[in-house]
C-alpha cells in the first residue's frame, strides 16, 4: 500500500478518516484500524479520538487534584498510561516499542507536573483542564503513526494545535476557519507521501493556550477539516455500523440507516443521538462533503450516508431518538387574558438564569406554557420563574405548580413528514395503544420531527413501539415458551410449519426467542428455528435451582417486539412468572388453567395488573382446547345479553374415557389410552378427580364476574377419591385396575336403561341461594345434547336471554395436543392484530 500512498498528498480529492476512541483503544482493534487505513485510494488525513476512555480518566485525574487527592489522582494517570502501553503492545514490538513508550512518558511528564500544581493550589481552571486533556489525543495521534510507519505505510503524528485556531473559550472552543486555513495550508506540502494522524478534540486559541472543542469533538475537528481541505467524503468509523432507526440498547430490532440529510443529522443531534458532536454537521453544510459513519467491526456493511440530498426514497426508515433526565415545567394562566405575554419573559428568564430549555410548547397565543429543562436543573429552574412571574402568581393569575421529573424526551425523525399523511397521528396512536401516557407534546423546531414528552419509565416501551410502527414492515412477535410437552411440543411443530405462510400471507413474523423447561432455559435474541429447539435446549447445561430462574429472560424479552410469554405446562405458581412478565410489558398466553383458578382476589389482580400495563392475558384453551367457548362468552357478556345457565362436557379426555368405557373397556384401560393419545392431564388423577373440570367450570364462572372460589365448586370425582391419593401416575395406573369390575357393571347398568355416562359441569349464575358451580357423572338420557359426543368431543351450552328456546352450542374436540396447540397460536396471533396500527 506504500505504492499509492507516495502521491496521496499531490492529487486534490483529499479522504477524511476519524477514528473514534473505542476503535483505536479497545484491545484488538487497531489491527483493524490500520489495515483500513492501508486499503484507502488517495490522499488520506486521519483523525483519532484518545484510547478508550482516557478523556474520562483525565479528567477524573484533574478532579482528584483540585480535591488535593494526589494518590486519586495518580491512579487515574495510571489507568491511562497502563492503556496505552496495552494498546501500544498489540501493534508494536522491540526497539519501536521502547521508543513510542518513551514518547509516552515525555508527554505525560508535563501533564503530571501540572496535577501536582493543580492538587498544591487545589484549583483547575478550565484552561488547565483542556491542557490535561489534550494529552489523549496526542499518545493516539503518536501510537497510530507509529504503527503504520512500522507497517510500511508511512505517516506523521500531527498535533492539531499547528494549525485549528479557535478563540479562548475552555472547554468548548470556537474556530477561526480563515486563521486555521492560513496556518493549514503551508504545512500540507509536509505530509506528502505520508499519512497525517492528527489528533481530534484539541486546537490552540489565538493567544497560544491549549483548547478543546467539546466532548466528544473529534468528529467536528474531522469535518473542519475536511472543509479546509477540501474533502469531498469524511468517514466516521465507529463501533456502530451506522446512524441507527434507534438506540440498540433499547431496541434490538434496530438497524442502520442508508442515508440522510444533513439537516435529519443535525435533528437527530438535538434530541438525544449521541453520535454527533452538536458541530459537526456546520463544516459540512458549508463545504457540501459527504459523510459516512461506519463500523470499524463490520467494515463491509454499507453503513450510513448523511449529505445535501437523503434519501429520495419515499419509504425509507426514520430514527427514533430519546433524551433522557429531563424534567417538565408548567407555567399555568388562570386568567383568560394577560397583560403581557409570558412566552418571551419565560424564556428571558431562564436564559438569564443559564438554564437551557429543550423544547416546549411555546405558542404566542396559549394560555399556559410546558417546557423541558434538565433533570438537575429542574428546581433552580422553577425557583427562576417563580421569581420572574411573582407579580402574577401573587395576583392568582399564573401558577407554576413543581416540576415533574424524570420525564424522557421521544422524537421521531421523519423528513418525511411533510409528504405522507398521519405521520403524527400514528406516532400518538402507537404510543396511546400500549399504554404509554404522552406528558406534554412539544412543538418541534421544523416540520422534521414530532416528540413529546413521557414518563422516564415508559422510555423503552415508547421508543420502540415507536420504532416498530415506523420502521418494521412486519409485526415481530417474539415467543418465550415455556413447557414443551405434549401441548408445547406441538406448538413448536406449528411454529415451524406456520412460519413462511404467516410471514408471506399475513406480515406476521413468528420468533421463538426463548424455550425453558423444569430445568434449562435456553434464550436466543435471533431466534431458534423451532424446529431445532428441543435439541438445542438439551445442550444447555441444567440449572443449579429448579424451576430454573427466567427473570433475566424476561428482562432481555421485554426489550424485542411484541414479547409474550406462553405457557404450555400445567404447573403450579405459572401466576407469579405471569406478573412479572406483565409488569415488564410483555403479553401472555396461557394453556395453563391453575393462574385462572387462584383465589379471587389473586385472579382479580392479576387482571388489574394487565389492565394497568396495557398487556394482554389470552387463554381461550383453558376450557374446551382450541374451541371458542371463552371468546364466545365474553362476546356474550359484553353484547349485554343475560347468561341464565352454562352446561356441558367440558373436559375431552373424561369425554374420551366415558365414551370408551360405554364402548365396554375396562377403566383402567379407558384412562391408559385416553393419557396415551395425549388427552388428559400430566397425571390423569387430575382428569378423574373431576379438579380439572372444576377449574374449567370456575374460569367460565368468573368470566361471567361471579367471584367465587376453586372450593365453591361442588366436585363429584368420576373414582371415589380414596381412589385417587396415588403420586406417581404409573403406579395409578396400575392400582386403577381394582375398580374395573365395579365400574364396568355400574356402566353395563347404564346402557340397559338407555342411558349414557357423561361427566357434566353446571354454572347456574342466578340460582336462588346464590350461584351455583358443579361437575360429577352423569347418566344422562338418549334425549340430552351430551350423548351424541364421542371420543374427545367437548361441548359448552349457553342459556341466555337470548338464547334461551335453542341454546348457543359450541362443539367440537375439547383435548389433544394439536387442538389445543393451535388454540395457542391463534391467541398468540390474536396479538398481532391488536398491535397492528395503520400503516
Ligand atoms: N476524547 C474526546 C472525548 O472523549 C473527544 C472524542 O472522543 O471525540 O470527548
Ligand atoms: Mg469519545
Amino acid at each position: 500500500m506504500s505504492s499509492n500512498s507516495s502521491h496521496r498528498a499531490e492529487s486534490g480529492d483529499w479522504c477524511v478518516y476519524k477514528f473514534g476512541g473505542s476503535s483505536v483503544g479497545t484491545p484488538g482493534r487497531l489491527p483493524r484500524v490500520l489495515s483500513l487505513i492501508s486499503e484507502a485510494r488517495g490522499p488520506l488525513a486521519v483523525v483519532v479520538s484518545a484510547l478508550g476512555d482516557t478523556t474520562d480518566w483525565l479528567i477524573s485525574a484533574a478532579n482528584a487534584a483540585a480535591r488535593g487527592d494526589a494518590a486519586g489522582s495518580s491512579a487515574e494517570l495510571t489507568r491511562v498510561r497502563s492503556l496505552a502501553k496495552t494498546i501500544a503492545s498489540t501493534v508494536l514490538e522491540g526497539a519501536v516499542l521502547t521508543a513510542h513508550e518513551k514518547t509516552v512518558e515525555q508527554l505525560l511528564a508535563p501533564i503530571e507536573r501540572l496535577l501536582t500544581g493543580v492538587e498544591l493550589t487545589r484549583e483547575c481552571t478550565p484552561a488547565t483542564l483542556d491542557e490535561v486533556l489534550s494529552v489523549g489525543e496526542r499518545i493516539s495521534s503518536e501510537l497510530v503513526a507509529r504503527a503504520l510507519t512500522a507497517r510500511g505505510i508511512p505517516a506523521l503524528a500531527v498535533d492539531a494545535r499547528t494549525f485549528l485556531v479557535t478563540d479562548e473559550t475552555a472547554g468548548s472552543a470556537r474556530v477561526d476557519i480563515e486563521a486555521s486555513r492560513a496556518r493549514l495550508t503551508p504545512l500540507i506540502p509536509g505530509w506528502a507521501g505520508k499519512v497525517p494522524v492528527i489528533t481530534g478534540f484539541i486546537a490552540r486559541s489565538h493567544q497560544g493556550r491549549t483548547t478543546t472543542l467539546g466532548r466528544n469533538g473529534s468528529d467536528y475537528t474531522a469535518t473542519l477539516l475536511s472543509w479546509l481541505l477540501g474533502a469531498r467524503q469524511v468517514t466516521v468509523w465507529t463501533d456502530v455500523p451506522g446512524v441507527m432507526t434507534a438506540d440498540p440498547a433499547l431496541v434490538s430490532d434496530a438497524y442502520p440507516v442508508p442515508r440522510m440529510t444533513y439537516a435529519e443529522a443535525l435533528e437527530l443531534a438535538h434530541f438525544g443521538t449521541r453520535m454527533f458532536h452538536p458541530r459537526t454537521m456546520i463544516p459540512l453544510l458549508e463545504s457540501g462533503a459527504a459523510l459516512h459513519i461506519r463500523g470499524t467491526t463490520e467494515p463491509d456493511a454499507p453503513g450510513t450516508r448523511i449529505d445535501a440530498e437523503g434519501n429520495p426514497d419515499p419509504h425509507r426508515p426514520t430514527s427514533v431518538t430519546s433524551l433522557e433526565r429531563l424534567a417538565l415545567l408548567h407555567v399555568e394562566s388562570l386568567r383568560p387574558t394577560l397583560s403581557e405575554p409570558l412566552g418571551p419573559r419565560v424564556l428571558q428568564a431562564l436564559e438569564a438564569a443559564r438554564i437551557t430549555v429543550w423544547g416546549g410548547t411555546l405558542s404566542a397565543l396559549a394560555p399556559s406554557i410546558s417546557l423541558v429543562v434538565r433533570q438537575e436543573e429542574a428546581q433552580r429552574a422553577h425557583a427562576v420563574l417563580e421569581a420572574a412571574l411573582r407579580g402574577e402568581c401573587e395576583r392568582r393569575e399564573v401558577r407554576v405548580p413543581p416540576p415533574h421529573a424524570p420525564v424522557t424526551l421521544v422524537t421521531l425523525v421523519a423528513e418525511s413528514m411533510g409528504h405522507r399523511p398521519n405521520v403524527a397521528g400514528r406516532f400518538f396512536h402507537a404510543l396511546g395503544n400500549v399504554g404509554v401516557n404522552v406528558r406534554a407534546i412539544l412543538q418541534g423546531a421544523s416540520s422534521r420531527s414530532v416528540s413529546c414528552a413521557v414518563d422516564a419509565e415508559d422510555t423503552a416501551v415508547a421508543v420502540r413501539t415507536v420504532h416498530s410502527a415506523f420502521n418494521l414492515n412486519e409485526t415481530e412477535i417474539n415467543v418465550l415458551l415455556v413447557g414443551k410437552g405434549t401441548v408445547g411440543g406441538r406448538l413448536l411443530a406449528q411454529l415451524e410449519e406456520n412460519a413462511k405462510t404467516l410471514r408471506a400471507r399475513h406480515g406476521i413474523s413468528l420468533r421463538l426467542v426463548a424455550l425453558v423447561d423444569s430445568r434449562r432455559a435456553l434464550f436466543e435474541p435471533r431466534g431458534v428455528p423451532p424446529a431445532e429447539a428441543h435439541a438445542r435446549l438439551a445442550e444447555v447445561s441444567p440449572s443449579t435451582v429448579s424451576p430454573p430462574d427466567v427473570r433475566p429472560l424476561l428482562d432481555r424479552l421485554s426489550r424485542l417486539s411484541v414479547p409474550v410469554l406462553v405457557d404450555c405446562t400445567a404447573a403450579d405458581g405459572m401466576e407469579t412468572l405471569y406478573a412479572e412478565a406483565i409488569r415488564r410489558g410483555i403479553h401472555v398466553v396461557g394453556a395453563n388453567k391453575k393462574p385462572l383458578a387462584r383465589p379471587w382476589k389473586e385472579y382479580e389482580g392479576l387482571h388489574s395488573l394487565t389492565r394497568a400495563h396495557f398487556r394482554t392475558w389470552h387463554y381461550e384453551t383453558t376450557v374446551g382446547a382450541s374451541l371458542p367457548v371463552i371468546e364466545t362468552l365474553k362476546n356474550l357478556v359484553r353484547t349485554g345479553d343475560r347468561v341464565e345457565r352454562i352446561e356441558g362436557c367440558f373436559s375431552g379426555s373424561l369425554g374420551a374415557i366415558c365414551h370408551a368405557l360405554m364402548k365396554g373397556l375396562p377403566l383402567s384401560q379407558a384412562v391408559r389410552t385416553a393419557r396415551a393419545n395425549g388427552y388428559t392431564e400430566p397425571h390423569p388423577r387430575d382428569d378423574l378427580s373431576g379438579l380439572d373440570v372444576a377449574r374449567k367450570a370456575l374460569i367460565l364462572a368468573r368470566e361471567l364476574g361471579l367471584e367465587l372460589e376453586l372450593e365453591d365448586v361442588a366436585v363429584e370425582p368420576l373414582v371415589p377419591p380414596e381412589h385417587l391419593r396415588e403420586e406417581d401416575p404409573e403406579t395409578f395406573l396400575r392400582t386403577l385396575g381394582s375398580l374395573d369390575a365395579e365400574v364396568s357393571a355400574q356402566v353395563a347398568r347404564y346402557r340397559e336403561a338407555g342411558r349414557s355416562l357423561r361427566y357434566l359441569a353446571q354454572i347456574l349464575p342466578n340460582a336462588p341461594g346464590g350461584p351455583r358451580v358443579k361437575v360429577g357423572p352423569v347418566a344422562v338420557d338418549a334425549s340430552h345434547p351430551a350423548t351424541g359426543l364421542k371420543g374427545a368431543e367437548a361441548m359448552v351450552s349457553f342459556f341466555t336471554e337470548r338464547y334461551r328456546e335453542f341454546p348457543l352450542i359450541v362443539r367440537g374436540a375439547g383435548a389433544g395436543g394439536d387442538v389445543t396447540a393451535a388454540g395457542v397460536l391463534a391467541d398468540i396471533l390474536r396479538l398481532a392484530q391488536n398491535v397492528r396500527g395503520r400503516r
